[in-house]
């Protein structure tokens, strides 16, 4: 396949630069494909998760168009908006906004619930070209006369899936319902649910459908294994592959907050750098946590898939899933987070007895056998073996290697 650059792409020079800077050298796909049809004015449906560069792949034409407009920032009437499901999503946009526009004359903000209002009142009185909202406190502003989005002529809807699923549709179509008719629009979605559909062709006016499929590039750049494991020998398990100094940046995927906080706490005492991140955190205690993890004091990092979504933290060597999840496209998401832009990462499972079936979802839909890791000690069974045990009792069975606590599993 033969790559464009950003130049043939039809950039201008302050965004060349800034991409040179960060040493960004070939399109990925979505930025290949949205770039020239958004530099355009068309609108664009993209079905992409975090990962495959699509906050460029918007930013980028975003600021290029702005430019060429030449408006200055308005109190309270940004040019462009940006949503986002959550607050960590809408501070990465940010980032991406200030790394792309470093050498542009743009005016940002990004406001979200759970912290005072103040600043972000100050900064929309200030006038800003581009506003990045969580839905709620958007529209919290908005009725308090803070924002006012009549002139503002490009809206792009970021994790729409993640939107809907978190309960923000009525807040969207309420903040929607005050912009232009006339606008340019974009709606990115991992997965693209009957809801979104209907979402998408209320918003967007004839849209260049765009697809790029990380499910399959992503996952086959990751080395996947999976230890069969009881549930109760998992920390021990985790302790044991953590004495490997290769596991130098680590996310862990809990399915509840309660085991995110156990298992930091356990590993903690191990004598390992850890910090669980969760809803149940402030969003303070958060950033901290994720600050402390992109800078390398803290080696894991124990998350929700909530917590986790839109994490962008490049260099993550390994993924552990903990426990597996109960969707299998979140197993796609959470080992997403060790690949970042077309970098490799493994990505290690624990499965106990009761998560066979959601292992068997996964390898449904990854249309892969994750290879299975034999040689730890850990209560490690042969699904095999396990199967033949419970179809038909054989006393005399010898085990491979003593048992380690997995009275609960086989037997
Ligand atoms: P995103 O999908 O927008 O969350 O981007 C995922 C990661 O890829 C971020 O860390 C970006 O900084 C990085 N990235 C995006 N586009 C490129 C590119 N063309 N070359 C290298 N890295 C990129």
């Amino acid at each position: 396949m033969t790559s464009l650059s950003f130049a043939a792409l039809g950039l201008a020079e302050p965004l060349l630069r800034a991409l040179a800077r960060e040493n960004y050298t070939t399109p990925t796909p979505i930025q290949e494909q949205a770039i020239p049809k958004l530099l355009e004015g068309g609108d664009i449906l993209g079905i992409a998760q975090t990962g495959t560069g699509k906050t460029a792949a918007f930013a980028l034409p975003i600021l290029q168009l702005l430019a060429a407009t030449g408006t200055k920032p308005r109190p309270r009437k940004p040019s462009v908006l940006v949503m986002a499901p959550t607050r960590e999503l809408a501070i990465q946009i940010g980032e991406g906004f200030k790394t792309y526009g470093q050498f542009m004359n743009m005016r940002y903000a990004v406001i979200f619930g759970g912290v005072g209002q103040s600043p972000q009142v100050t900064a929309l009185a200030k006038g800003l070209d581009v506003l990045i909202a969580t839905p709620g406190r958007l529209l919290d502003l908005m009725g308090q006369g803070h924002v006012k989005l009549d002139e503002t002529h490009t809206l792009v809807l970021d994790e729409a899936d993640r939107m809907l699923d978190m309960g923000f549709v009525r807040d969207v179509r309420k903040i929607i319902a005050t912009m232009p008719k006339k606008r340019q629009s974009l709606l990115f979605s991992a997965t693209m649910p009957n809801d979104v559909a209907k979402l998408s062709q209320e918003i967007l006016v004839k849209p260049t459908r765009i697809e790029v499929t990380p499910a399959a590039t992503t996952v086959e750049l990751i080395a996947q294994s999976v230890f069969h494991v009881p549930a109760s020998q998992k920390r021990a398990l985790l302790e044991n592959l953590l004495e490997d100094p290769a596991l130098a940046r680590v996310i862990v995927f809990t399915r509840t907050k309660h085991r995110a906080n156990r298992v930091a706490e356990h590993i903690g005492k191990a004598g390992v750098t850890a910090e669980a991140i969760h809803g149940n955190k402030s969003q303070n205690a958060r950033q901290r946590a994720l600050a402390a993890f992109r800078d390398g004091k803290v080696r894991v990092l124990v998350a929700t898939d909530i917590a986790a979504r839109g994490i962008d933290i490049d260099d993550v060597t390994h993924v552990v899933n903990f426990e597996l999840p109960n969707e299998p496209e979140s197993y796609v998401h959470r080992i997403g987070r060790t690949a970042r832009a077309g970098a490799s990462g493994i990505a290690l499972s624990f499965c106990d007895q009761e998560e066979r079936p959601y292992l068997r979802a996964i390898e449904q839909l990854t249309g892969g056998r994750l290879t299975v890791v034999n040689d730890h000690a850990y209560g490690a069974e042969n699904p095999a073996e396990v199967e033949s045990s419970k179809s038909k009792p054989a006393p005399q069975r010898r085990r491979r290697r003593p048992s380690r606590g997995n009275t609960k599993q086989a037997a």
